[in-house]
């Protein structure tokens, strides 16, 4: 077993980590006052390569990998998740339809815009009526000569509103279902019948980047297809099985960044005429942030490592996006605590990261859905 981070590797996460500490940390209040990323910084990510890590050379990416993503992601996460979303989507949900079932033609058309920031995208699945329960999705579309009409509502879509390209799964056989009655679409902005219902403001800080989308006999040709058709609920687990590694790695930069404004806030504030961090009860708080860090950046690298082989880990997925995605919440938790007061004043980032935390354990399926996943497999 080698545990070392291939020296190549290690190149690209110094970068990232030079880029969030010189660069994209003391651009926080910048973004604060904006509302969004300043353009230059998300620029420089693009310069980087960084949205398209995953996406294979010959498409316009770095091709370099799930392990390269994480260790990337990682160091960004230390920043504002301001800069991080939009890049995650073009190495996560926004691209892996196209990455695992797209056809030559359809990745050629839209991977580089992915690859290089040129493009949005967006990924369709969750519906008012069916959240955990994909299955049970209403979206439905119809082929009409050689195009398929969908009608329905898709809810909760991150960059929904901004999306230039949205893979939406939709019903195409009601009595399969999501035994092959599912299909994935490729929906490119200004289709006619493609809408926006509502932005859905949500808690943290913004951008609030959710909406509502609608699609009222919105055609697409039947290239749009991605796989085959009938395969759209294997195209969307399988994308969902790859994202969640990534929000792992999110985690990880995170919850080091609590756990380092912590430990500098523990040394010099004083209380009692010594150091907070002489005392026993802060030294346990941080001694578990640092044991659960340390346990959760170990399996996400072993788990994207393992993706890299192309190795299926639906169960590892879950296990790692779980586990990771509590110990944040509990690490910001702690983060907040180890500040008194100062914890939840809007001066210092860790209230603010605390309130972006929560949702983690709620996207790309909820901890109870990654427990069951868990469950099912072992016990199978
Ligand atoms: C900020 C944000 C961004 C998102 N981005 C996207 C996106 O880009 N694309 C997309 O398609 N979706 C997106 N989602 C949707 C997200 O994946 C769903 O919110 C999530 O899967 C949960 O569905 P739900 O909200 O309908 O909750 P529900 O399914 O209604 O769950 C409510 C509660 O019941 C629990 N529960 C449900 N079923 C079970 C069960 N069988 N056993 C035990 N407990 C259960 C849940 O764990 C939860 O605690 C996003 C959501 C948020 C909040």
């Amino acid at each position: 077993m080698d545990f070392s981070i291939p020296e190549d590797l290690k190149a690209v996460k110094n970068l990232a980590r030079d880029l969030a500490r010189n660069v994209l940390i003391p651009l926080e209040p910048e973004v604060n006052r904006l509302g969004k990323a300043p353009d230059s910084a998300m620029d420089k990510l693009k310069e980087l390569g960084f949205f398209g890590v995953v996406i294979p050379e010959q498409y316009g990416g770095m091709g370099l990998g799930v392990l390269a993503l994480t260790l990337i992601t990682e160091e960004l996460a230390h920043a504002h998740h301001a800069y991080l979303h939009e890049m995650a989507l073009a190495n996560g949900i926004g691209s892996h339809s196209l990455l695992l079932d797209g056809s030559e033609e359809q990745r050629r058309r839209y991977l580089p815009d992915i690859a290089s920031g040129r493009k949005i995208a967006a990924f369709a699945l969750t519906e008012p009526n069916a959240g955990s329960d994909p299955s049970s999705a209403e979206t439905y579309a119809v082929k009409q000569g050689n195009e398929w009409v969908i009608n329905g509502n898709k809810h909760f879509i991150t960059n929904g509103a901004d999306a230039d390209i949205v893979t939406v799964i939709a019903v195409t056989d009601k009595e399969k279902r999501s035994r092959g009655g599912f299909t994935a679409f490729i929906v490119e902005k200004g289709t006619p019948g493609l809408g926006v219902a509502q932005i859905q403001e949500s808690m943290g800080r913004p951008p609030h980047c959710q909406a509502e989308i609608y699609f009222q006999d919105c055609r697409v040709p039947e290239a749009n297809i991605v796989g085959t058709l009938g395969n759209g609920f294997s195209v969307a687990m399988r994308t969902l099985d790859m994202g969640r590694v990534n929000v792992a790695a999110k985690a990880l930069g995170i919850a080091d960044r609590l756990l380092q404004m912590s430990i500098d806030y523990a040394k010099q504030r004083v209380q009692f005429k010594q150091p907070i961090a002489s005392f026993q009860a802060i030294q346990w708080m941080i001694a578990d942030m640092v044991t659960e860090l340390h346990a959760a950046r170990w399996i996400t690298y072993n788990a994207a490592w393992r993706l890299d082989q192309g190795e299926k880990i639906p169960q590892e997925s879950a296990i790692v996006k779980l586990f990771a995605t509590e110990m944040v919440g509990r690490v910001a938790d702690r983060a907040v605590q180890i500040h008194g007061g100062m914890g939840v004043m809007q001066e210092l980032a860790v209230e603010g990261f605390y309130r972006d935390v929560r949702v983690m354990r709620i996207y790309e399926g909820t901890s109870e859905i990654q427990r069951l996943v868990i469950a099912r497999d072992e016990l199978k």
